[in-house]
């Protein structure tokens, strides 16, 4: 069984004119480093192609889709004041959703065991209606619900980046066959993903937040993913696991306080393998230190091609903040997951 990639150059024709955290060398420096520790030629590329209107369509308002497309030549337009788009953007925009579409589809299949997406732009942020937080298409919206068109019909979406994903919950909080759970740095940008935002209507229960200040770190996301993501997720049986694999929980980022290691990465990625049958798909999201992205994508990628994570270094107690977050999160979601 083997791990599939997607990586495309065309990633990295998407550049503001200005210095932005979210820039084409984060690509090349989670590349390097998966290069440097022989890990690049483990993977079976897959190719990125462009997702289709209707592909897009499922997650995307018409207005939305042509108002990116409509950038396509432009040198240069600022479609929200932190997302920018270059004359190639609208094309790597949909590169990155229908590759992750593919990919995803390729593990279904059972061709793939598993998958890592190393897209830009990252998609989260996101909304039906409108790019926001550097994100032009939400890649992983996009690609959960390609997987419910080819029959799938419980899929979780976990989010680690630092950030919330609040185009993603967004998409899916009234639908009860799709659990949305964020780890996230709170309060923070985007201002979405308080603990009380448990999913609407048929969807309550299925959007999971545990929201929390900075400075957490290995032992207090690995306590997040035990106690409350695990039990969850079991209950849930999903079929298929899409990860918004944000990078930038990790130590010395240059927009968040989070403190994981690339041993927290792995070890994270562990446990949502245990999950749907190994079917999972890391996509990229946010991370701005190119060192600490590099490590954590060399870290992740051995967990997908096979190794065991090695321990992160835990010392002492689950840090009191988090304590609070993660007995938050439990308490409102006891009801709608019995036995927990
Ligand atoms: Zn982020």
């Amino acid at each position: 069984m083997t791990t599939g990639l997607v990586d495309d150059d065309a990633f990295l024709l998407h550049r503001a004119p200005y210095d932005h955290p979210e820039h084409p060398g984060r690509l090349s420096a989670i590349r390097e480093r998966l290069e440097r520790e022989g890990l690049a030629s483990r993977f079976r590329r897959v190719a990125a192609r462009e997702a289709t209107r209707e592909e897009l369509l499922a997650v995307h308002t018409e207005e939305h889709v042509d108002r990116v497309a409509a950038t396509a030549g432009l040198p240069y337009v600022q479609l929200d004041p932190d997302t920018y788009t270059s004359s190639d953007s609208a094309r790597a925009a949909r590169l990155a959703a229908g590759g992750l579409v593919d990919l995803t589809r390729e593990v279904l299949s059972g061709a793939l065991a598993n998958g890592f997406a190393l897209l830009r732009p990252p998609g989260h942020h996101a909304e039906a209606d409108r790019a926001m937080g550097f994100c032009l298409f939400n890649n992983v919206a996009i690609a959960v619900q390609a997987a419910r068109r080819s029959g799938v019909s419980r899929v979780l979406v976990v989010d680690w980046d630092l950030h919330h994903g609040n185009g993603t919950q967004h998409a899916f909080e009234e639908d009860p066959d799709v659990l949305y759970f964020s780890t996230h740095q709170y309060p923070f940008y985007p201002g979405t993903g308080a603990v009380d935002e448990v999913g609407r209507g048929a969807g309550r229960g299925r959007t999971v937040n545990v929201a929390w200040p900075a400075g957490m770190g290995d032992a207090e996301y690995l306590a997040a993913f035990d106690r409350v993501l695990l039990p969850i997720a079991r209950a849930f049986d999903p079929q298929l696991v899409l990860v918004s694999c944000g990078f930038d929980a990790a130590a010395g980022d240059l927009l968040g306080g989070m403190r994981l290691s690339g041993e927290g990465y792995a070890a994270m990625t562990e446990r949502v393998l245990s999950l749907a049958g190994g079917r999972v798909v890391l996509a990229l999201e946010g991370g701005y230190n190119l060192d600490a992205i590099g490590a954590a994508a060399a870290a992740c990628t051995r967990v997908l091609l096979g190794e065991r994570a090695p321990s992160p270094a835990i010392t002492g107690r689950v840090h009191p903040a988090a304590e609070r977050a993660i007995e938050a999160t439990l308490s409102l979601h006891r009801p709608f997951w019995p036995g927990m």
